[in-house]
């Protein structure tokens, strides 16, 4: 028996008529990009995350883009965000010329640390992002508090955390911006690439949709430079049809991981890494675990029911344990994968950010483990 990371042809098969519909809806339009599906996408989803605005945009790299744009982040300037990320987050300053500033994360969530955000707050910080890892919001309170003291916009990236709440406030919702991706991997998933980003500033809105469009409101009358970072109407029709089916899609992960949970503790004897929720890094020491220990995915006060686990993440402790431990449940067929082997101050491309010290990104680095959400673990690991 082969288990998947993901089987997306398996995810689809109950929704497989409506997204016939959708396909041939779009078809008979002969209308392919930013038209009515895209329009009613954006009107449907704000609805859904509780945004002001949405704006359908090409993917979640994209978004981030546009929204760090929007905010005037340029050369020089310097953006706030966690080392231990998926690349888009770091690269997206990147690309408009700032730097990276990393933050370590904390133990309990993965999560950046809000205390390493307020210390490195300086002149040139032009913007936070705070991403939502995993499908679990990071601690917001404590970050939006010191961007507002230094009048910082703070971007989330809610790539994996669609429909996640942090004290019952939606994912996308408490920053300047929220930023989305629709790859197939995440949550809300479309058949090919998409993107959003949400604020409730109208202006802000109102300058994304421009930037999305070479930067002209007009036709051929450019305001702005900006690119082009447009929603497809297929993809949007494929987005409005899966959206309709999130909230019980998420129930589902929310039930699987509970059981996966108690699995690993039956099973595994795993362990919570910590007793509390340390996002706000008064205990920011890495706890010391038993080589060979599991460790389970939270700790944070927040716990499951607002997680949305677009991955399942556990940590397996000590010097090559991740690794036999990946071995092993090869040979039962089961399919893991590591998020991420090396964090962002690590990367080639970010040499230049060498230094600083981020003990528990190495650390993640090393012993993080994703489990496919639907397996069934051997007794033996
Ligand atoms: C997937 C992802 C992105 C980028 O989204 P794409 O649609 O693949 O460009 C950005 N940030 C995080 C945290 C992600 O997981």
């Amino acid at each position: 028996m082969k288990v998947p990371m993901l089987d997306l042809v398996a995810e689809h098969a109950p929704y497989r008529g409506e997204l016939l519909a959708a396909f041939e809806r779009v078809l008979d339009s002969g209308r392919f990009v930013l038209g009515p599906e895209v329009e009613a996408f954006e009107r449907e989803i704000a609805t859904w995350i509780g945004a002001q605005h949405a704006i359908g945009v090409s993917n979640g790299s994209d978004a981030l883009l546009l929204a760090l744009q929007a905010v005037g982040v340029g050369p020089g300037d310097e953006v706030i965000c966690p080392t231990y990320t998926f690349f888009a987050t770091a690269g997206a300053v990147a690309r408009l010329g700032a730097k990276p500033v990393f933050v370590d994360s904390a133990e309990c969530c993965y999560n950046l640390r809000a205390d390493q955000v307020v210390a490195k707050i300086g002149p040139k910080t032009k913007a936070i992002i705070a991403v939502h890892l995993f499908g679990q919001c990071a601690d917001m309170d404590p970050i939006l508090k010191a961007a507002t003291k230094h009048g910082i916009p703070v971007i989330e990236d809610v790539a994996q955390a669609l429909g996640a709440k942090d004290k019952g406030r939606q994912a996308g919702t408490m920053g300047t911006l929220g930023t989305f991706s629709f790859f197939p991997s995440k949550n809300l998933g479309t058949l090919g690439e998409g993107g959003l980003v949400t604020t409730r500033d109208s202006s802000l809105a109102e300058k994304i949709r421009k930037l999305r469009v070479h930067g002209a409101k007009q036709k051929y009358f450019h305001e702005l430079v900006g690119g082009n970072f447009r929603l497809h109407e297929i993809q949007a029709a494929f987005l409005r049809v899966k959206l309709r089916h999130l909230h019980e899609a998420l129930q589902k992960r929310r039930t699987a991981a509970a059981r996966l949970v108690e699995e690993l503790q039956s099973k595994w004897r795993a362990t919570f890494p910590v007793d509390q929720c340390v996002c706000e890094g008064e205990r920011h020491t890495l706890a010391q675990a038993t080589p060979g220990a599991v460790l389970l995915p939270y700790a944070c006060q927040k716990g499951v029911g607002e997680h949305t686990w677009n991955q399942f993440v556990i940590r397996v402790t000590g010097p090559g344990k991740r690794e036999e431990t990946r071995e092993r449940l090869a040979q039962d067929g089961i399919q893991t994968e590591v998020y991420y082997p090396r964090a962002m101050h690590q990367q080639e491309c970010f040499a230049q950010s060498k230094g600083g010290n981020f003990l528990s990104a190495e650390t993640f680095c090393k012993e993080t483990l994703a489990l496919p959400l639907h397996c069934q673990l051997p007794s033996q690991r």
